[in-house]
């Protein structure tokens, strides 16, 4: 039986932290379960973009920084590592964001060793919707062991995002936006995140929960103190209890239906033990969920008959140009070149949906609008959805 360990933290105090983090080892069995002196440990950080660590859209610095130390405490070799989304001028902004994220000092102070994803190769996986392999990057197959450390946010696209979902960093750079455009919808965008969850087999999943976002995420909402650290061996199991902390269900979160297809891990919140603060899944009080639609999500049949309701319910990327910096990250990471670079027109005819561009942009000018006037104003009305 799964078990997902919940353990009160009420902030990013080291100290404090630390003890914290090593309670919720313990109730999985301790540290000794799980490395050994001398083991390269791979800390496969949230680091979407170039944002800081208070943003609460990343994995938070303090937070690598208490698990790279009793690691170090241990004599394992400590690796931090992803692949920001987006690309400007085809290179994507992993090494920036390493910088203002704080995890580029917490490496060099804690003596840990930065693997910037987008620079160290890459391995041939396995495919399930490309006849072609999908390719990875190599240190989270150098490593002994790799420790997965996924932010609780919600997702614009997805709806939530979490440690089922933070492997799809391990695409180095642009290849994230050919993966979108192969996989439409997020169904079969599932099925790309559990072909890497099984070529990547992350052997512990710790969620910084600390501060979590609320709203538009998983860039553009606002922080939610949380104050939960969530452990387990099973990340779908994780993902069901934080979802039900945050009022999901997993018929609510395609991604994760695709998960429990692929037997990724225990999908049934009765089946899944918990342990540590509390009993069953705490309710996040006024936590607000995203501006986009909740997708009630069965199987893929009822998902298309269901596509034209959807339409009418969803929210669309839309550029306010008196916002925009002109950077260029939204046309060049656009899967589909889908923005006109001059006017910054989105082409709705071919827009995947796919959300990058509002995940991206760091100067919040992408907006979620609705098309239906009636949607948008009850959208508007509705606390939860509220951005
Ligand atoms: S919309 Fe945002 S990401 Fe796109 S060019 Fe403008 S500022 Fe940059
Ligand atoms: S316009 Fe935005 S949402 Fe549409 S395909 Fe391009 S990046 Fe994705």
């Amino acid at each position: 039986m799964s078990m997902v360990a919940i353990k009160n933290c009420p902030d990013y105090t080291l100290n404090v932290m630390m003890d914290k983090l090593d309670e919720g080892i313990d109730l999985l069995g301790g540290w000794g379960r799980f490395i050994t002196p001398g083991m390269k440990v791979l800390l496969k950080v949230n680091l979407i973009g170039p944002k800081p660590s208070d943003s609460a859209a990343i994995t938070h610095a303090e937070f690598v920084r208490a698990l790279t130390r009793m690691l170090k405490a241990h004599h394992c070799t400590v690796w931090i590592g992803d692949s920001s989304g987006g690309a400007i001028a085809g290179i994507a902004p992993t090494a920036r964001s390493l910088v203002i994220s704080g995890l580029q000092e917490v490496a060099e102070s804690e003596g840990a060793v930065i693997k910037n994803f987008d620079k160290e190769g890459v391995v041939p996986v396995k495919s399930t919707i490309d006849s072609k392999p999908m390719y990875l990057a190599k240190p989270l197959f150098e490593a002994d062991l790799v420790i997965n450390l996924p932010k609780l946010k919600t997702h614009s696209a997805s709806m939530y995002t979490g440690a089922v979902k933070n492997l799809y960093g391990c695409i180095p750079g642009l290849r994230k936006a050919e993966y979108h455009r192969l996989a439409p919808d997020q169904f079969a965008l599932g099925h790309v995140i559990a072909d890497i969850n099984t070529a990547v087999n992350a052997g512990l999943h710790i969620m910084d929960g600390v501060i979590a976002m609320q709203g538009n995420g998983p860039t553009a909402g606002k922080a939610y103190p949380a104050k939960k650290i969530l452990f387990s061996t099973d990340p779908l199991a994780l993902d069901i209890v934080a979802a039900a902390m945050i009022g999901l269900s997993i018929d609510d979160i395609p991604i994760l239906v695709s998960a429990r297809q692929r037997g990724l891990g225990e999908a049934s919140l009765s089946k899944i033990t918990i342990r540590g603060d509390y009993p069953a899944p705490p309710q996040l009080a006024g936590f607000r969920l995203p501006k986009g639609s909740r997708i009630l999500a069965t199987d893929k049949r009822v998902h298309r008959f269901l596509g034209k309701v959807i339409d009418i319910m969803k929210a669309r990327p839309r550029i306010i140009t008196k916002l925009c910096r002109g950077c260029n990250m939204c046309v060049e990471s656009c899967p589909v070149q889908a923005i006109h670079p001059e006017t910054m027109a989105i082409n709705y005819t071919i827009c995947i949906e796919c959300m990058c561009c509002h995940e991206l942009c760091m100067h919040q000018a992408v907006k979620l609008k609705r098309d239906n006037p009636v949607m948008e104003l009850a959208a508007r009305l509705d606390p939860r959805m509220r951005s």
